[in-house]
C-alpha cells in the first residue's frame, strides 16, 4: 500500500456553500474568489461545486486559462490586475475583466493595442494601505482612465482591512462612498467576513461580492462563530493513518527535542502525515485530531513526515489495534465525525486560510462527486 495520506474535496458542500453566501448577499452577484489555486483545492477539482458562481475572481491569468478551459465563459476578474504589459493581451485574449490599482497600469493600457475595449476594476485604498488610489485621488485618476479609447467600463472596487471587526466594514464603506458618489459604475466591496458579519446590507455588498473563504467552509471570525454556527460546511478534509505504535512507560518522551513527557504508561500513534504535507508545526501538543473518528490530541513535535497522537481515548474503549486506524487531521472523517479546520488552525496560531493553501504537492486528492 502507499502512503495513506489524502486530501479530499466534497462537491455537495461547496454547493451548499455558496447557496449559502447567496443567501447573505441576495441582491449581488457572486465572484467566487479561486486564487492561489481555489485557495489549494485545485481550480479544477472546485469547479463542478462552483460553476453556478456569476464569475470568479483569479490572481494570475494561468488560474483565468483554466476556467475558459473549462467552459466557464462568464466574467472573469485579475484581483491584482496585470503585472506586466504583455499580460494585458491574454486579457484581450480570453476576456478578463482586471483591477486597475496604480498609475502604471494605466500608463500600460494607454499603449496597449487591442480592437475590444477592456472593463476594468478601480481600485481605491480605504485604509489597507496595500493597492489602490487614495480617496482625494481617484475621480481624477478615473477621468484619465474613462478617457482612454482602451477602456469600455469602470466598475469601483476597495478592499477592506478589517471587515472581521465588528462595524470594521463600516468606515471603510464610507470612506468609499463619500469618494465615489457621483461616478458611475458597478461597485464591488465585500469579501466574506464584510458579508457574513453584515448580511443582507445590500449598501456595502453592492453589485458583485468577492466571496473566498466562506466557501471552502472557514468561519470569518472563528472562534467568537464557529463555521458550523454560520450552517458552512468543510470542503476540504485530511486524512491519513495510524502508521506505528508505541508502548510509553512514565518518563518517556515523544518526538524531536523531547517536548512531550508520560506521566503515566499510555499508547502512542504515528500518522503519516508532518509538515512537509502542510500539516503546521506549529502545532504543539494538544491540538485536537480524529483516530477512528474519535477525538483526541497530538503529542510532541510535528515532524516532516508523521506526527504522534494520544491512542488513551481509543483503548478506553477497547480498541487494541490501532496500526491502520483513520486518521483525520481536518475535515470529515469517512465515518462523518468533524474536526473544524479553524479549530486546528487557531491551536496553530494561523488561520485555515493558511492551512488550505498549504498542503504539500505530495498529498495526493480525491474529489467527493455530489451524487444528487
Ligand atoms: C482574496 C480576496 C478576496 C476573498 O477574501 P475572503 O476573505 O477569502 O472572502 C476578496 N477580494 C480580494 C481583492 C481578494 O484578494
Amino acid at each position: 500500500m502507499s502512503r495513506p495520506i489524502k486530501a479530499f474535496v466534497d462537491t455537495k458542500a461547496l454547493k451548499a456553500n455558496l447557496s449559502c453566501v447567496r443567501q447573505k448577499s441576495a441582491q449581488s452577484q457572486i465572484l467566487s474568489v479561486v486564487k492561489a489555486n481555489a485557495y489549494g483545492h485545485g481550480i479544477e477539482r472546485v469547479f463542478e461545486g462552483l460553476k453556478g458562481s456569476d464569475g470568479f475572481g483569479v490572481l494570475q491569468v494561468g488560474e483565468a486559462e483554466v476556467l475558459r478551459g473549462l467552459g466557464f465563459r462568464g466574467p472573469i476578474v485579475l484581483l491584482e490586475g496585470v503585472f506586466d504589459p504583455r499580460e494585458l493581451e491574454d486579457c484581450s485574449r480570453l476576456q478578463l475583466w482586471h483591477a486597475v490599482h496604480c498609475m502604471e497600469q494605466i500608463d500600460w493600457l494607454s499603449r496597449h493595442k487591442t480592437h475590444k475595449a477592456h472593463r476594468v476594476f478601480l481600485k481605491m485604498n480605504t485604509g489597507m494601505n496595500r493597492l489602490g488610489f487614495r480617496p482625494e485621488q481617484f475621480k481624477s485618476v478615473w477621468s484619465r482612465l474613462n478617457a482612454l479609447p482602451q477602456i469600455e467600463e469602470i466598475s469601483l472596487m476597495t478592499h477592506f482591512s478589517d471587515a472581521d471587526l465588528p462595524g470594521g466594514a463600516l468606515s471603510q464603506q464610507s470612506r468609499f462612498d463619500q469618494f465615489t458618489q457621483d461616478l458611475i459604475g458597478e461597485r464591488s466591496l465585500s469579501n466574506s467576513a464584510a458579508l457574513f458579519l453584515n448580511p443582507l446590507n445590500h449598501a456595502l455588498h453592492q453589485d458583485w461580492v468577492r466571496a473566498g473563504l466562506a466557501l471552502y467552509g472557514g468561519s470569518v471570525n472563528y472562534p467568537q462563530q464557529t463555521s458550523n454556527d454560520w450552517a458552512l460546511q468543510a470542503v476540504m478534509s485530511l486524512r491519513s493513518k495510524v502508521i506505528a505504535t508505541q508502548d510509553l512507560k512514565p518518563g518517556d518522551t515523544v518526538g524531536y527535542g523531547s517536548t512531550f513527557t508520560a506521566t503515566q504508561a499510555m499508547k502512542i500513534g504515528v500518522v503519516a502525515c508532518g509538515y512537509a504535507d502542510g500539516y503546521p508545526r506549529s502545532a504543539e501538543s494538544g491540538t485536537p485530531i480524529l483516530v477512528n473518528g474519535q477525538r483526541t490530541q497530538t503529542l510532541g513535535r510535528v515532524s516532516m513526515d508523521m506526527l504522534s497522537v494520544d491512542l488513551s481515548p481509543l483503548q478506553q474503549q477497547g480498541q487494541i489495534e490501532c496500526v491502520g486506524a483513520e486518521v483525520t487531521l481536518w475535515g470529515a472523517a469517512s465515518t462523518g465525525q468533524t474536526l473544524d479546520i479553524d479549530e486546528v488552525a487557531h491551536h496553530a496560531k494561523t488561520l485555515s486560510y493558511e492551512l488550505m493553501c498549504g498542503l504539500g504537492n505530495r498529498v495526493p486528492f480525491e474529489v467527493i462527486e455530489d451524487d444528487a
